[in-house]
Order: structure tokens, then C-alpha cells, then sequence
């Protein structure tokens, strides 16, 4: 099977497009998660597509084979959403990553999926105008990936996440037909909003081959705060005061002492280490604005304690601060042999229960867990340094991690703001989404996917 496989691949494909070599295989049989693949079942080829045509002519073979096709861009999700734990054809987007059109007038982009969000953000802001989503990763995760994970980051807060910004997609279905999703126009009222639902469907309901993004206007000016507590709980309400204050800044950021000392000791960003949270605050608009809510924001984070306030002079100083937040996971990747992330939200005004609930699981189950996320959302990013081949700190984290999705889900939260649910977060997606409900995705999977060809067995 696999040589037929690959044999009809290299039929549609440039030979130097199609890898059959199992170090080649097994290299793209990874993300960004912790999921781990059962000997064997490694992708069984890997694809690089080049155009719409290369796409749908691996889809028919899909078909003939009834083999899974896993989509791929930079392979930085977190949940195991492009692992290919039942095997088949792998296809990675790397050379579909072109800039299609850039419309300033209607201050939209169309783009292949390959490119990158650093590139849609940097081409944007050439022209005066601004692409907000950034998954934190934006030099190198691709705009399918983000699609399909309905990525968010920092500026989420006040910009929203990329399901704000997709106006139009053009999709190879699990049939190999080409569908859009939506227009060209800002707005759309016409039937059924089918750009939403493709977006965050993880690959498992068609395969973004085009797609057309919404730009905004750049800001005119960006300064960013860095506050630090000596309590944590001060910190938290900080974001609570901000908000109640209506004050929106486009970031509310955070780091626990863990974080802030992590990266320290590898990065040397000039972190204060004795401190026991920091806030970073992003804030955008015009000279005026910016003063007037940089003002009210330093009288909230005094009346809040914060025992040292720093502001970027420059957008180089602004850059170093938000390198240092950037750095956390990499700096947490060198205390342990593994590193995992993760993605838990709940509504603001608990935020400080979830703070200290995922800090005191992790101390109770002997993890070191460096916090992070954007706080300004209600989400955060439990970062745990772990040696997997240690098999009681292994029983004692997978302990931990339910313990935090029980935790957010008992705080009105749920377990994933904006990481997906790929393979890592299945088992728990029923405690999440009520039966009617899950039954429906499940309909709909069938309706666009009848032979179950497109990521399967992810999320549900
Ligand atoms: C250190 C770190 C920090 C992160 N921080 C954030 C953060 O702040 N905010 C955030 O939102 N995310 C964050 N992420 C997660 C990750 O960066 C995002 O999910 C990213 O957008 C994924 O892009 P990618 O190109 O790597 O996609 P991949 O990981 O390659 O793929 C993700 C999903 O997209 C599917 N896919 C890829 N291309 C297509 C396509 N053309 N058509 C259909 N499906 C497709 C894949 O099958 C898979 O299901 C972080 C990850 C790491 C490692």
C-alpha cells in the first residue's frame, strides 16, 4: 500500500515534492504537542503541494486509498492537531506562499496558505495598515495553521482573533470540489457564515488553499508598560480595574515569578527576578490618547502596589520587552528535557482563582510551571518543563493537567481560548460541549467529509 501510495503521489507530484524516506516521514510526524505517535504509525508520505490543482489530485488519491490527509503549515500548534497518529499523507503548505493580491482600497489581502503571519504582518504595515493576530510564533506559523486553529495571541484583547479577520476562503473539500466560503466585501449576510466555521476546524472539515484577510488601519503610535508586584493577587486586579475602567490597551500580558526568572537565566533581558508577577501593557493610538491612558493606567497599577513601572521609549525597547515575554516557552525548553504549554480561559472576574489554582496543582504535584498569558482575555498558558521519560513526574503531570481543565471549567472557563483541541484535549471536549452539540459537529464532520479522509479522529 504504501509504494502504491507513493508511486500515485509521485504521478501528480515533482518527485522532489513527494518524501518517502522513513527519516523523512517520521521528522514530519510531529508538532508542537506532546503527542506522541505508536511506532508504525508515522505519516506514510509526505506531500508538498504547489498549486490548487496538486492539492486536489492528492485528495483523490486520499480517497482511492481511504488514507488520512493531514494538513500542515509550521507544525507550532500545541495540541497535536497535525500529528498524523493514524498515519497517512502529510501535506505541508511550505511552498504554497504567495502574496496573491494586496488591495489598499478595500484594506484586504489574499494569500496562499503557506505564508506567514510575520510576512501578512510586515507587508500590512509597509502600506500604513495592521494584520493584529499574532500566535506568537509570527515568523514562522502560517496563516493555514492559524486559520485552522482560529489562532489569537496577545492583541486579542482589543483586536480580536483571526476568525475576525477571515473574509473569504477558498477551500479544497474532502470531495476534491473547490467551494468559497465568503466575499470580498467587509460585510456578508448571505446564508449560513461557513468562514467561521472552517476557521478553528483543525483541518478536519476542508483544505484552505486561499485565503482573503481583513486589514485595519495601523495605529500611529505603540508604547508598551512593564509593571511588576511583589503580589500577585494585586497584579490580577490590576486587569480587573483597567478593564472596569473601560481603558482598553490593545495587551494585557502577564508573567509569574517562574517566568520572569526562566527567562532571565537564559535570555538576560533585564527582568527582575525577585518579583512575583509582572504585567506587560501594550497600548496604541495617537500621541494624545496614548498619554491620556498610559496616565490612568500608572494611577491604577499604583493604588495597586506595582513596585516598578517601565515604559519602551522606542519601538527597540518595546521589541526587547516583548522578546523577553516571547522567550518564555524556549527558556522553560532548556530547564527540563521536554517542555508543554497550555491554553485555559475563564471569564475575568476569576482570573485570580485560576492564577493561583494552576500554582498550587503544580506545587502539589511537584511541577515547576512558569505562567503566562494573556490576562486582559482571561486566558493563560501553564508552561511546564518535564522530563517525559520519568515516569512518576509523567503520572503526576497528566494528574495536574486535568486538575487545571477541571479547575478552569469549574471557574466558568473552558479548556482552550485559543490552542485547538487537536488530539491532546479529545478526552475532555465532553466536558466542554454538551451532547446535542457535539453530535451536530459530528453530523457536520460527515456532511463535509463523508469518507473521514481530513484529520481524523482530532478534536472529537
Ligand atoms: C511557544 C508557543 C507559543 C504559542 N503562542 C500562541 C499564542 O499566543 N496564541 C495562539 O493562538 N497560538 C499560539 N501558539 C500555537 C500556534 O503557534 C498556533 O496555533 C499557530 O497559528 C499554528 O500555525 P502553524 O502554521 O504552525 O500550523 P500547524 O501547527 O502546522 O497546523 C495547525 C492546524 O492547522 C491545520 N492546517 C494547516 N494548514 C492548513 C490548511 N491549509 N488547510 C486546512 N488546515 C490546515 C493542520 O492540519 C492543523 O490541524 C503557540 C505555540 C507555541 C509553540
Amino acid at each position: 500500500m504504501l509504494t502504491k501510495l507513493t508511486k500515485e503521489l509521485n504521478k501528480v507530484l515533482p518527485c522532489e515534492n513527494v518524501l518517502s524516506d522513513f527519516e523523512e516521514r517520521y521528522a514530519y510526524s510531529f508538532d508542537a504537542s506532546e503527542t506522541q505517535i505508536a511506532g508504525s504509525k508515522i505519516a506514510d508520505a509526505v506531500v508538498f503541494a504547489q498549486n490548487i490543482e496538486q492539492v486536489q489530485a492528492v485528495v483523490k488519491i486520499a480517497n482511492k486509498y481511504k488514507t488520512p490527509i493531514i494538513c500542515r503549515g509550521a507544525g507550532t500548534n500545541t495540541v497535536g492537531s497535525c500529528v498524523p497518529v493514524n498515519g497517512g499523507i502529510v501535506l505541508n503548505f511550505s511552498k504554497m506562499n504567495k502574496i496573491l493580491e494586496f488591495n489598499d482600497q478595500n484594506m484586504t489581502i489574499k494569500v496562499q496558505p503557506g505564508v506567514t503571519i510575520g510576512e501578512i504582518q510586515n507587508i500590512a504595515e509597509k502600506k500604513g495598515l495592521f494584520y493584529p493576530p499574532d500566535p506568537s510564533n509570527l515568523k514562522v506559523s502560517t496563516i493555514g495553521g492559524s486559520i485552522a486553529q482560529n489562532s489569537a495571541g496577545a492583541r486579542c484583547f482589543k483586536y480580536g482573533s483571526t476568525k475576525n479577520y477571515v473574509l473569504d476562503l477558498k477551500v479544497v473539500t474532502a470531495r476534491g470540489e473547490i467551494i468559497r466560503t465568503g466575499s470580498n466585501t467587509i460585510k456578508n449576510a448571505v446564508g449560513y457564515d461557513l468562514n467561521s466555521l472552517f476557521t478553528g476546524s483543525e483541518g478536519t472539515l476542508g483544505i484552505v488553499v486561499e485565503a482573503t484577510l481583513k486589514l485595519i488601519p495601523k495605529p500611529a503610535e505603540t508604547q508598551v508598560l512593564m509593571a511588576y508586584f511583589d503580589d500577585i493577587n494585586d497584579s490580577v486586579q490590576c486587569v480587573n480595574q483597567i478593564i472596569e475602567q473601560k481603558i482598553f490597551p490593545s495587551t494585557i500580558d502577564f508573567m509569574d515569578r517562574n517566568a520572569l526568572s526562566t527567562v532571565e537565566q537564559f535570555y538576560h533581558t533585564g527582568l527582575l527576578t525577585d518579583k512575583e508577577a509582572a504585567l506587560l501593557i501594550e497600548i496604541d493610538g495617537d500621541y494624545d490618547s496614548i498619554l491620556k491612558m498610559k496616565y490612568n493606567i500608572c494611577k491604577i497599577l499604583n493604588l495597586n502596589n506595582a513596585v516598578n513601572i517601565q515604559y519602551s521609549k522606542n519601538e527597540t525597547e518595546a521589541e526587547n520587552i516583548w522578546k523577553a515575554r516571547r522567550s518564555s516557552m524556549a527558556a522553560c525548553a532548556k530547564l527540563k528535557p521536554n517542555v508543554t504549554t497550555d491554553d485555559v480561559i475563564v471569564p475575568r472576574e476569576n482570573l485570580a482563582k485560576l492564577v493561583k489554582g494552576v500554582q498550587g496543582i503544580c506545587q502539589k504535584h511537584n511541577l515547576t510551571v512558569c505562567l503566562v498569558g494573556h490576562v486582559g482575555d482571561g486566558s493563560i498558558h501553564p508552561q511546564i518543563p518535564i522530563d517525559f521519560s520519568d515516569e512518576r513526574e509523567y503520572k503526576e503531570y497528566k494528574i495536574a493537567k486535568t486538575e487545571i481543565y477541571q479547575l478552569a471549567i469549574s471557574l466558568d472557563g473552558t479548556i482552550s481560548g485559543e490552542h485547538g483541541i487537536g488530539s491532546e484535549k479529545k478526552p475532555y471536549i465532553s466536558n466542554v460541549v454538551e451532547a446535542g452539540a457535539l453530535s451536530y459537529m459530528r453530523e457536520i464532520k460527515k456532511i463535509f467529509d463523508p469518507n473521514n479522509i481530513l484529520n481524523p479522529y482530532k478534536i472529537f
